[in-house]
């Protein structure tokens, strides 16, 4: 049995085109197949439109958030529902085309436990696919695992890491971080990340810099170990600038004779201010290690889980 798991958030626009694409390629598929919607609190008339389906074909169930928890969140939430053998994430905007389907079937089928789209061409705006390519350059220096360029939630898991995953009990989940942690036999296959099919994208600027910090600080302790280096290096360049300040006063005479003047109040006012930013910035990121550990001490429910149709067992997981 396959399970797509498919995040839907405000995609009224574009369900009933991705409801006829992607059951024509699960069909095909020749295997018994579940997709499960997971509605993140939509306010539109995503979940009228999700029941509707529903009704006609009951190989596509659904979740509905009792609010927004944002794309990872309701990701994860599919995956935890998924009853499949492999578990397939694929966006609701057909930005990941269903069609990739059939070869991540077959990878999988050669022995392949994970399937990972690659985007190989992006059909969005130049600021967006310029930040995007900093971002994964700078999560593979940082990242103590191997995170593939360019690879987004596009994949297929098989069930034993859909299990891991699931295990995982961590509250800011950076989900193809977490997909590469899990290991086993992995494989990325490019594909040409189309435009959406219609509506405007759901993640805004701040959503994609929580994804970007998620996906950095849950991979890396280097901005911790940064502050360290960066410490040493301010410290050796103010002991040099200390032995001169004290060679000035010393042989006075000498150092005007060389036309060396003593520093400026305006550059001691500027360097002061310049140390103290970069303090509070690295104050700002041991602020956001401390928030996530307390978001797990917390230990918070991940989700919250208004309504479920389509599936047999439903109050056991709520
Ligand atoms: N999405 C979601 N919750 C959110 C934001 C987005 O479930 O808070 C879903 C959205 O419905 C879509 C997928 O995540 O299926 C990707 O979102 P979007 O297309 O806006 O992101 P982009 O493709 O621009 O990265
Ligand atoms: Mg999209």
């Amino acid at each position: 049995m396959i399970s797509v798991v498919v995040p839907c958030y405000n995609e009224e626009d574009v369900l009933h085109q991705l409801y006829m694409r992607l059951s024509k390629v699960c069909q095909t598929l020749n295997d018994s197949y579940e997709v499960i919607l997971v509605d993140d609190g939509s306010r539109d008339n995503t979940w009228n439109i999700i029941c509707d389906i529903n009704s006609r074909d009951s190989h596509w169930k659904a979740l509905r958030f009792a609010r927004n928890f944002g794309h990872q969140t309701a990701v994860s939430a599919g995956m935890y529902f998924a009853n499949g053998d492999c578990v397939i994430i694929i966006d609701a905007d057909l930005q990941d085309p269903p069609e990739e389907l059939y070869r991540f079937i077959d990878k999988w089928k050669e022995g392949y436990e994970v399937v990972y789209g690659i985007r190989t061409k992006r059909k969005e705006n130049l600021v967006k696919r310029i930040c995007y390519k900093l971002f994964y350059r700078i999560l593979r220096r940082f990242a103590d695992i191997d995170i593939p360029y360019d690879s987004g939630d596009f994949c297929l898991m098989d069930r034993k890491v859909v299990n891991i995953l699931n295990s995982m009990p961590e509250h800011n989940r950076f989900v193809r971080g977490l997909r590469a942690w899990a290991g086993f036999r992995q494989i990325g296959l490019e594909y040409e990340r189309k435009a959406r099919a219609a509506g405007e994208p759901k993640y805004t600027f701040t959503k994609l810099l929580k994804l970007a910090f998620d996906g950095i600080l849950s991979f890396s302790k280097l901005p911790l170990r940064f502050s360290i280096y960066l410490g040493l290096t301010i410290l050796i360049i103010a002991t040099f600038f200390m032995v001169f300040v004290i060679f000035q006063n010393i042989f006075e005479d000498w150092f005007s004779k060389m036309g060396l003047k003593s520093i400026p109040y305006a550059i001691i006012i500027i360097i002061a201010s310049f140390l103290s930013g970069i303090q509070l910035i690295f104050l700002g990121i041991f602020g956001e290690y401390l928030g996530r550990i307390y978001d797990e001490v917390r230990n918070r429910p991940i989700w919250t889980i208004q309504d479920m149709i389509g599936f047999e067992q439903k109050s056991s997981k709520i």
